[in-house]
């Protein structure tokens, strides 16, 4: 998921993460998010479905272990050759965890809901284990990824607290042109999704990247989104704007 606030980053963090040898569990600290959160990696291959023109995800064999925002920030490779079993994710935190943690965010450099059963059954263990508060950061395809399942539901019953979904978006052509996503009907789907998290109690948050232009397509202005967010039903206070930042 993008995720761009700008971080601290140290001389050691400037190294190209290696290929293959990335973390499951870890952390970072920058202005926006404190450092008491744990991060859980469990995407492969940097493995998403869509193709956003903003996101500096390594998209081609090619690209791993060249520098990218995100693994500056996390100051570790996060490319996985395979997602981890639940058994794996549950021993790097167990290895990462701190007592003053105060929150599980389960982020990915990719869309984590490609493995919907696993990030349900991790929100599940994380609950049962160390009841901290459990947070997903996704693209909110699900209900196209997974047209057979009840993700929000699944989610909202493993103990899901917090989501914050990608929209980026007013539209299915503007969603089209800056998120390229390979499913038909994908905004539509979305706002279903985001509609549903809402109504079942999960604190829903949307996100937007903005000041981005490409040949194609521009973000739009704050206050477009803002507006837009808030016919969803969204709170202002739950309406996430991300600064784009060009590639390393
Ligand atoms: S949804 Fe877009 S920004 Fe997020 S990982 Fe996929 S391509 Fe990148």
């Amino acid at each position: 998921m993008e995720n761009f606030d700008q971080p601290k980053i140290t001389p050691e963090q400037q190294e190209p993460a290696k290929a293959g040898e990335g973390k499951i569990a870890y952390r970072f600290e920058t202005p926006i998010y404190p450092g008491n959160i744990v991060y859980v990696n469990l995407v492969d291959n940097y493995k998403c479905v869509n193709d956003c023109e903003f996101c500096s995800r390594p998209r081609t064999q090619e690209d791993v272990g060249k520098p990218n925002i995100y693994e500056q920030k996390a100051g570790t490779s996060l490319h996985l050759k395979k997602s981890p079993s639940t058994e794996q994710v549950m021993q790097a935190l167990e290895s990462e965890m701190r007592d003053d943690d105060q929150e599980v965010a389960i982020i990915g450099l990719g869309e984590p809901l490609i493995h919907l059963q696993k990030v349900a059954e991790v929100i599940k263990q994380i609950k049962e284990k160390y009841d901290k508060k459990t947070r997903l950061d996704t693209n909110g395809l699900a209900k196209c990824i997974h047209p057979d399942k009840d993700s929000a539901k699944l989610l909202k019953e493993a103990g899901l607290d917090e989501i914050r979904i990608s929209l980026n978006a007013t539209d299915e052509e503007e969603y089209r042109n800056l998120c390229k996503p390979k499913y038909k009907n994908a905004f539509d789907k979305l706002l279903e999704f985001i509609r549903e998290c809402q109504d079942l109690g999960i604190d829903t948050h949307v996100s937007f990247v903005i000041n981005f232009e490409s040949d194609n397509v521009a973000s739009k202005s704050r206050q477009d989104y803002e507006d837009f967010a808030i016919s969803l039903g969204i709170e202002p206070d739950h309406i996430i704007f991300r600064e784009y930042v060009k590639p390393v």
